[in-house]
């Protein structure tokens, strides 16, 4: 063997240990009896990944839903979704915190989700009954977290429909149940919280230094009409149009010159109206169309009291028009499983063609800081 064959020998001798050593140390992926769709690449382990639009339910709550579809006499949208919310693998999924859960969140490299109950919470039930749920789940969210507190952090769901009994139980999901902030799936039998009776929730959240995470739901029914004929009401366009309403709502009634310090997280990449803030800013300022006088410009309040989720958008023109308008510090990262996939979300912010710093923001920091979750590996 001549020297220079020797060297090249020798080279790719080398180069096969450091590949099977590389090959060694890959963290093995636990294959789960159900795949979700998406085929990408397997992600790497680069990140801790916090995901926080996550839905899960308990028994009672499913229960409750489907009494109140059932006797309803009209179709709803919110009640249509319920019968998909009771089959697999649907319920299942949302039943679930300890295996499937898991299995697909390994799979797809998620450190955590940061559970909260499915829409349309407790937001259809009589208020008694809401009450009722709302306290069980809270209490089950907080043991489900117990057992596995680096995976699951969580929402508490209150029951709007009694404003006073909200704020109690806000209280006590927050100081003894030790959950992270609040959920509420926008309308409540077609009210939305600017409505000065629901302000004690919001004087709370700010008082407690938790975010109101205000998920969608479908139209309310007084302006449910026009979505009818094409069923426009569901993901598609009504979710984003009731719940970007809500947000705009919020910030016009004058809620954050009340409470400057209230927090309000939208998913969906902020249900569109960072999209909308030039027109919103402008027709603000140019016409007195007797709104409320309020102190600043919408989208300076969206900017100051504001955080949105990349929930169920994985479109890189979107996250990078959301960085350059709102910063990289008000992004967090959600999949909405188990309503979309995981694996296809987690890629995709791999992917984004943003710096790997604001990715860790995006990822899990913006997260930690935002929801108070512990800093970890
Ligand atoms: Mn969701």
């Amino acid at each position: 063997m001549g020297r220079s064959s020797f060297l090249q020998a020798f080279v790719m001798a080398k180069k096969k240990v450091r590949r099977k050593a590389a090959a060694r140390s890959r963290p093995k992926s636990r294959i789960t009896a159900v795949r979700e769709r998406a085929k990408p690449k397997a992600p790497t382990k680069r990140y801790r990944i916090i995901a926080t639009e996550e839905a899960w339910a308990i028994p009672e709550q499913l229960a409750a839903m489907k009494e109140v579809a059932d006797a309803a006499a009209d179709y709803d949208p919110d009640l249509y979704l319920v019968g998909m919310q009771n089959t697999d693998p649907l319920r299942r999924r949302l039943l679930d915190s300890e295996g499937e859960r898991l299995g697909i969140m390994d799979q797809g490299g998620v450190s955590m989700h940061l559970l909260a109950m499915t829409s349309t919470g407790v937001q259809t039930f009589e208020t008694e009954k809401a009450v009722a749920i709302a306290e069980l789940g809270n209490d089950r969210l907080a043991e489900v977290i117990r057992r596995h507190p680096t995976r699951y952090a969580g929402l508490a769901t209150v029951a709007p429909q009694d404003p006073a009994r909200a704020v109690k139980e806000m209280d006590r999901a927050i100081n003894k149940l030790k959950l992270n902030g609040v959920m509420i799936n926008s309308h409540t039998n077609g009210e939305y919280l600017d409505q000065k009776k629901y302000w004690p929730i919001l004087e709370a959240a700010a008082a407690l230094r938790v975010p109101v995470y205000i998920h969608p739901r479908a139209p309310s029914p007084a302006m449910a009409k026009p979505y009818r004929e094409y069923h426009l009401e569901h993901a598609i366009w009504g979710y984003q149009a009731e719940t970007g309403l809500h947000g705009l709502k919020l910030i016009v009634s004058g809620v954050f010159d009340a409470y400057p310090d209230l927090k309000i997280v939208l998913g969906h990449m902020g249900e569109g109206l960072p999209y909308w803030f030039y027109r919103m800013d402008w027709m603000a300022t140019h016409f007195d169309m007797r709104r409320p006088k309020v102190k600043l410009k919408p989208s300076e309040y969206f900017k100051r009291n504001f955080y949105i989720t990349t929930s169920g958008v994985n479109w890189h023109p979107a996250l990078r028009f959301c960085i350059e308008v709102l910063g990289e510090d008000r992004i967090m990262f959600a999949v909405d499983y188990p309503y979309q996939e995981t694996m296809e979300a987690v890629q995709w912010l791999i992917d984004a063609p943003i710096p790997e710093a604001t990715k860790r923001k995006i990822f899990h920091e913006n997260a930690e800081r935002v929801f108070r979750i512990p800093g970890g590996a």
